[in-house]
Order: structure tokens, then C-alpha cells, then sequence
């Protein structure tokens, strides 16, 4: 396939402070984008990183008509290049834009486009512990109009950036029992741009209260638990795991299969069922509530260590051996090459 690309006159690599990175502000040397005109992608383009132009009639900006993606790259000690489970996440971004009524984005320019775009921006990509390249994909309808309908003008994009490991510190959450981020027959399973602006408000407050994040619970009862921000969420229940089922409510995440398939090869009882907010809190009540945790791409495990439902708050207790740190490192062991894979998700950049 034709992939036409023009290169950095001079790399911004020296400017960056690569141990003081915040997340997603830095963005490496190049870009990756494909227009779709007269119902088809046009010829796919690597450029330098640099703002693009927009007539402010353009559709995203009014209706929201967007889809993203997020993965990440890992370079091991050999300088070797390695993705993870990189098949889902093309897979996924075409599920959503379906859902938006965009289209799809071809495999093979999808991976002609990322891995081109790696190797040209490998140098942004470090080893060591806590590095690597977080991947941002995303769709985005660009017809200059502002007729309340579907775009026939899209513009996919990869942007890259350079992060460190995900600490966020003390994790407090707040069981939704007002907002929802989802409902029935909505867009809660696709990465919907609108999906994130929603739930901002709902997290400020969250926030205002002393709490970081929200855990969301169904649209229509609010008993059942279903993602604690933009992460899937876990409950660790004496010793056996318990995980919402995927949903059109709940974004079926990479990390949520995965942390799923890891533990239970090692041997830990995982129930994928509904989960009530009163046997959480029962849980909690009894002691037995050991763990609960996020899982996505960026943090891979974000525990948290307390939780308030209608006014009161339950901290969680200090354990040593936890499962959260012990499923976080056998992942990211297998991301990095540092462990065998006998799962086959580790995909080499070549
Ligand atoms: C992206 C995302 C996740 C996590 O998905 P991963 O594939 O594990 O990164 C979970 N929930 C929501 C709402 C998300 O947007």
C-alpha cells in the first residue's frame, strides 16, 4: 500500500525532560493521518507532529462524531519494540466508530500506519521499568457543515507520547448514585469522545468531596457496579474475583481480558457476574472486601483504598501479597519481554 511520508527537518527529542514527563503533553516527532473523501480512505500520510487547520464548521466540533483509541509500546533491554494484544485495539476502534456511524478504518493501514510510525519515532520509546510509548488512535468527522447529521469527511489520526508510570497516588471513589456515564442502547461500550465529557462534571464533584473518582453504576437502578472512572473495576471478595460482564453499558477493555485470562491461570477464582453495590458493601462491612481496583491501558492496575456509597466511607485494608500487584507485574513483565508469553500478546514491531 502507498504510505506517503515526510520527515522532521530536526527531532524535538533534546527538548524533552524525559523524567519529568506528564501524561500525554509531549507528543513524539511524527503523526500518522488518513482522510476519508468521496466514501473512501485516501492515500494514508506520516508528517511531522504539528496543529492541524479546521473550518469551525467541521462536525466534530458540534456533534461530537468521534472514536479514540488507547494502547502502548514497550521497549525492552535489547531495544526491541513490543506491543500488546495490538489486534484488539484496531479491532475495537471500528466497533466504535460503527457504533458512531463512521467508517471503518482498513486493518492493514492501521498497522502499515502504526508500525511505520514507531520505527521512525523509536527513540521516543525508553527502556527501563517504568517507560513507554502511550499510542493515542482516533476518528474524527471533518465535513465543514452543521446540518445535525452523519459526516461524509473523516480524518483518522495516531499521535504518541512518551509516558512514565501511571502513580495516582491514593485512589478514593465515590459509588454513582445520581449521574451515569452509560445506559441501555447508548454508547457506553464504544470509546465515544462524548462518553469522557459526560462524566467530567460527576468527577469534579466527586472530587470536590475529597474523592478522585467516580465508580459508575447502572443507568437505571444504580445497584450494580460497573466501571470505576474510565477503567474497568475489580473486587477482590475474600479470595475470588469479581468483574461486572461486558455490556453495551461497559467498554469491553484489553487490560479487563486480560487481567481475567492472567488470573486465572494462576489459579485465582475470577466470577464475571453482576456485581451489587450491597454485597460490596456487606463485604466491606464483614472485612471480606480485600481489594478493588481499576483496569485500563494507562495504569494497567490503579488500586483504590477507599470507597464511599450514600455518605459513608469504607477504607480498604492494607494487605501485603495483593492480587492487584501481583497480577499488575506478571502483565507488565509480559509487555515488556522481561517473562514468557504464553498467551501470545506480545506483538513485536518489525
Ligand atoms: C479505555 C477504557 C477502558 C479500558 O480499556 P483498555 O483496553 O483496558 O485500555 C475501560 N473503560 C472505559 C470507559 C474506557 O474508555
Amino acid at each position: 500500500m502507498a504510505l506517503e511520508i515526510e520527515k522532521i527537518a530536526k527531532s524535538k527529542i533534546a527538548d524533552v525532560d524525559f523524567n519529568n514527563l506528564k501524561f500525554g503533553q509531549i507528543f513524539t516527532d511524527h503523526m500518522f493521518e488518513c482522510d476519508f473523501e468521496n466514501g473512501e480512505w485516501q492515500t494514508p500520510k506520516i508528517r511531522p507532529y504539528q496543529p492541524l487547520l479546521f473550518d469551525p464548521s467541521a462536525k466534530v466540533f458540534h456533534y461530537g462524531q468521534a472514536v479514540f483509541e488507547g494502547m502502548k509500546a514497550y521497549k525492552d533491554d535489547k531495544d526491541d519494540l513490543w506491543l500488546f494484544r495490538p489486534d484488539e485495539n484496531q479491532k475495537r476502534i471500528n466497533i466504535s466508530a460503527e457504533r458512531l456511524d463512521m467508517p471503518a478504518f482498513p486493518k492493514d493501514y492501521f498497522f502499515e500506519g502504526l508500525t511505520t510510525l514507531l520505527k521512525m519515532d523509536k527513540d521516543w520509546v525508553k527502556t527501563g521499568e517504568d517507560s513507554a510509548l502511550y499510542i493515542r488512535p482516533f476518528i474524527i468527522a471533518t465535513e465543514n457543515c452543521v446540518s445535525a447529521s452523519s459526516s461524509n469527511k473523516y480524518k483518522f489520526m495516531i499521535i504518541c507520547s512518551p509516558v512514565q508510570a501511571y502513580y495516582s497516588g491514593e485512589v478514593k471513589v465515590v459509588f454513582a448514585d445520581k449521574y451515569s456515564r452509560s445506559a441501555n442502547g447508548g454508547v457506553g461500550f464504544a470509546k465515544a469522545a462524548g462518553n469522557y465529557a459526560g462524566s467530567f462534571y460527576p468527577t469534579k464533584l466527586a472530587n470536590q468531596d475529597g474523592f478522585q473518582q467516580v465508580v459508575w453504576t447502572d443507568a437505571s437502578t444504580h445497584e450494580f457496579l460497573e466501571e470505576a472512572g474510565v477503567m474497568n473495576v475489580f473486587f477482590r471478595v475474600n479470595d475470588t474475583l469479581l468483574t461486572a460482564p461486558t455490556s453495551e453499558r461497559i467498554l469491553d477493555g484489553v487490560t479487563r481480558k486480560s487481567i481475567i485470562q492472567f488470573a486465572e491461570d494462576k489459579g485465582i477464582k475470577v466470577d464475571v457476574r453482576p456485581v451489587r453495590v450491597s454485597e460490596i458493601v456487606e463485604a466491606a462491612r464483614k472485612g471480606e472486601l480485600l481489594e478493588m481496583f481499576g483496569a485500563g491501558t494507562a495504569a494497567v492496575i490503579s488500586p483504590i483504598n477507599a470507597f464511599s456509597n450514600k455518605g459513608e466511607v469504607f477504607d480498604l485494608p492494607k494487605i501485603e501479597n495483593s492480587y492487584a500487584s501481583l497480577i499488575k507485574k506478571g502483565i507488565t513483565d509480559i509487555q515488556k519481554n522481561k517473562a514468557e508469553d504464553k498467551f501470545g500478546w506480545r506483538v513485536k514491531v518489525q
